[in-house]
């Protein structure tokens, strides 16, 4: 089969790979819809995927093929899979940290450690615990922007314990800082304060439930925030972007007591400046949380609910729109590069 998938060097590319069969509990599908991830664009970047990973984790598509062990699901049916699909037979599962099954961040297979959905087929691991149905009401273009966007999004305000009135800052307003967004207005957000520069963010951030934009292109940040909060700081940030010193920034413009939920994935290293003691905050009685998006069918059926119960609607992150396999790379490309109009890409493979 033809696939789109990491070759080495910082690159990607067409390759080709026999098609996958299925055991046991596993299954293979049609991918019909998929979306290059920013994940994707940082792990092809930094050169830690195996050479000729597949890559995409987040899509959906038609069930071609079940193991003999798979139970609920038959050939023919749609289902959305989100990128986080672990051995639930773990150990670190059965604690209830499923996205670390295997070890720090083995929790997503797909794109990472196992052959992603940028192809004409893909294996589901664990398809009855994996994969979850589309319900009535929700296009299959909102299951797959919920798939790992509003599952992030959400989670990072979860991370942050986002509260009933609380005062939040998203650092990041791309798909990711836009759920977000979207999520701490779930969680009951009083004051939402959106940081970001690009102008197709900012008017989306608003619909997803900003109140105030600030951009970190036109001054510090940090003294944004504390002159808006009048010298209080936010109750809680959730870092969506940026590099390790919006981390340090995070942490300094939260208030005594508050929380930092990260869900960043930085592509750069080095010292995380957490330890600013500017306005007199530092990390001091600070809480910093951070995580993967948590995955499984449980997971992604109640991030199916809130579409179907008209709690957010994620598709209007899809800015570009692309069709059949081939243009897989266009979608991924632009992703890498970012215009200023750009959000989210999705390719139709069903043709
Ligand atoms: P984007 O690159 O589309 O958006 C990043 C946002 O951060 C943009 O709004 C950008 O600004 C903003 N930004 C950049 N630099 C700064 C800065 N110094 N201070 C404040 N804001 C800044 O990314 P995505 O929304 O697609 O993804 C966000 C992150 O989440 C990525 O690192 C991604 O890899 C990660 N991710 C993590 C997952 C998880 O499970 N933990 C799952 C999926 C994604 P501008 O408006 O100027 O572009
Ligand atoms: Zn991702």
């Amino acid at each position: 089969m033809k696939a789109f998938a990491y070759l080495s060097h910082g690159q990607a590319g067409w390759i080709e790979k026999e098609s996958p069969a299925p055991t046991g509990f596993d299954g293979v599908i049609r991918p019909l819809l998929v979306s290059p991830c920013t994940s994707d664009v940082h792990n092809v970047a930094i050169d830690c995927l195996a050479p000729h990973r597949i890559l995409g984790h987040e899509g959906l598509g038609e069930i071609v093929a079940v193991g003999d062990q798979v139970r609920d699901f038959q050939v023919g049916e749609i289902v959305v899979v989100p990128p986080v699909t672990p051995d639930w037979r773990t150990i670190p599962s059965q604690l209830g940290a499923h996205q670390h099954c295997a070890g720090l961040i083995t929790g997503q297979k797909l794109s990472n450690s196992e052959d992603g959905l940028m192809a004409e087929y893909a294996l589901i691991r664990d398809l009855d615990a994996n994969a979850a149905r589309i319900p009535p009401g929700v296009s299959r273009e909102a299951a797959v922007m919920a798939a790992d966007m509003l599952n992030t999004g959400l989670y990072g305000a979860q991370l942050a314990d986002v509260q009933p009135g609380d005062t939040v800052v998203v650092m990041g307003i791309g798909p990711v800082g836009l759920m977000a967004i979207a999520g701490a207005r779930l969680r009951g957000a009083g004051r939402i304060i959106a940081i970001g520069s690009r102008p197709a963010g900012m008017a989306l951030a608003q619909a997803y439930g900003a109140t105030d934009l600030v951009n970190y292109k036109e001054g510090d940040v940090e003294r944004q925030v504390y002159q808006l909060t009048h010298k209080q700081g936010a109750d809680c940030c959730i870092c969506a972007g940026g590099g390790p010193e919006a981390l340090g920034q995070a942490v300094a413009m939260v208030r005594w007591g508050g929380t930092v939920g990260n869900v960043n994935y930085f592509t750069t290293y080095g010292d995380l400046p957490i330890n600013n003691v500017r306005y007199g905050f530092g990390m001091g009685n600070k809480t910093i949380r951070g995580g993967e998006c948590p995955g499984g069918r449980a997971r992604m059926e109640k991030l199916l609910a809130l579409i179907q119960y008209d709690r957010v609607d994620p598709v209007p992150l899809i800015t570009h729109r692309f069709r059949g396999l081939a243009q897989v790379e266009d979608a991924f490309r632009l992703m890498a590069q970012k215009p200023p109009e750009l959000v989210k890409t999705i390719v139709d493979l069903s043709l």
